[in-house]
């Protein structure tokens, strides 16, 4: 697709914040990504324009029924100036995938990309390179019509935003304690859950806060119909050692297919680990743990790369897992896709693009 993406500069730029104090998702840069879908039009106007408040009607349909996706993904800076994204390709077209669940018309994956690519270039100076930092970029996509019924709107913007964000772990990485959630579920087959919609986060809420209330870091989500089989663990995928054996949840509908998983088996399948896709249930989980053969477990994801988990509290019973400590093979998936994501190790998986 061959669309010019006009640059309107800001001519107030803001005071960039303390790069030891960056926090996730508070700092806004100076610029934003827009583009418009009209339909007959398609999409249409691409430009990059100061930061700012949006105005909309207040009818507008994703205010009423959440008709919207959104991605996240991470620049980094590298040492030799290079700016480098980390499989920019593939939240492209999880956009894809996202907008066809909620009926919002396809956008062109490589215009998505080279969108990321030059605002992140007009805002290059906001990269942090204090270690461990980076700029996340959140590309999301709403439905406009102003209009109460409920149907597919036949207007849409896709904006991408940019926030500087501090180091996940500044004190080093410490395994979290997990609430295995029985009541409230995230996903079910045939709903949303393979999709990043806004729903599934609002849906997450009321688990999160419960669990955090019980002094727990995070909730295990389990399927929504039997509560029985492993999905995700908070906001990041899920992967437990088992007798040597990696094993993480497949895909069947109601997990997102995240980013730094499919890198994660990727890696470790080239390491010659033995990685497997399959149903694994929280009773196989417990029985492994008490046979003494649960060896790790961690979560993936963009945000923290790598979760490790230190313990699960499933009802009355109680999982530990490698005594509270980051095991080798969570710390090695860490170390490798961190150093691959920021530039120091080289990348021999073509993963990173400048
Ligand atoms: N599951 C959920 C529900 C998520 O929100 C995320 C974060 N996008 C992930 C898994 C991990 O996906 P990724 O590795 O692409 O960040």
């Amino acid at each position: 697709m061959k669309m010019n993406i006009s640059i309107t500069k800001t001519k107030n730029p803001k005071q960039k914040p303390d790069q030891n104090n960056l926090g996730f998702g508070t700092y806004f840069t100076d610029h934003m990504f827009i583009m418009d879908y009209t339909e007959g039009k398609g999409w249409h106007d691409p430009r990059i324009v100061p930061y700012a408040p949006l105005e909309m009607d207040p009818a507008s349909m994703v205010f009423h029924y959440g008709q919207a996706i959104f991605e996240g993904l991470k620049a980094y800076k590298a040492k030799n100036g290079h700016i480098l994204l980390f499989r920019p390709e593939k939240n492209m077209a999880r956009v894809n995938s996202s907008n066809d669940r909620l009926v919002i018309p396809r956008i062109d994956e490589d215009f998505g990309v080279q969108a990321i690519k030059e605002l992140v270039n007009v805002d290059s100076d906001w990269i942090p390179d204090a270690p461990g930092t980076s700029l996340y970029i959140r590309p999301f996509i709403i439905a406009t019509d102003p209009f109460l019924g409920v149907r597919p709107s036949d207007t849409y913007k896709f904006i991408i935003i940019l926030s500087p964000v501090g180091a996940y772990y500044k004190e080093g990485i410490n395994p979290v304690k997990i609430y295995v959630e029985s009541k409230y579920v995230r996903a079910v087959k045939g709903g949303l859950g393979f999709a990043k919609t806004v729903a599934n986060y609002a849906s997450s809420l009321k688990a999160q806060v419960e669990a955090k209330h019980s002094g727990y870091t995070q909730v295990l989500w389990l399927d929504g119909v039997e509560k029985k089989y492993i999905e995700e663990v908070g906001t990041m995928n899920v992967f437990f050692k088992i007798d040597g054996e990696v094993i993480t949840p497949s895909l069947e509908g109601s997990i997102l297919p995240g980013i730094t998983r499919m890198s994660t088996i990727e890696l470790l399948k080239k390491s010659g680990i033995k990685v497997t896709e399959r149903r694994i249930s929280i009773q196989e989980l417990y029985d492994a743990h008490a046979a003494g053969k649960l060896d790790e477990a961690f979560g993936t994801g963009t945000a923290a790369v790598i979760s490790p988990i230190g313990e699960f509290s499933w009802g009355e019973k109680v999982i530990t897992v490698s005594n509270g400590k980051i095991g080798p093979v969570a710390q090695k998936v860490y170390d490798t896709i961190t150093g691959i994501q920021n530039g120091e190790l080289e990348d021999t998986f073509g993963w990173t693009q400048i």
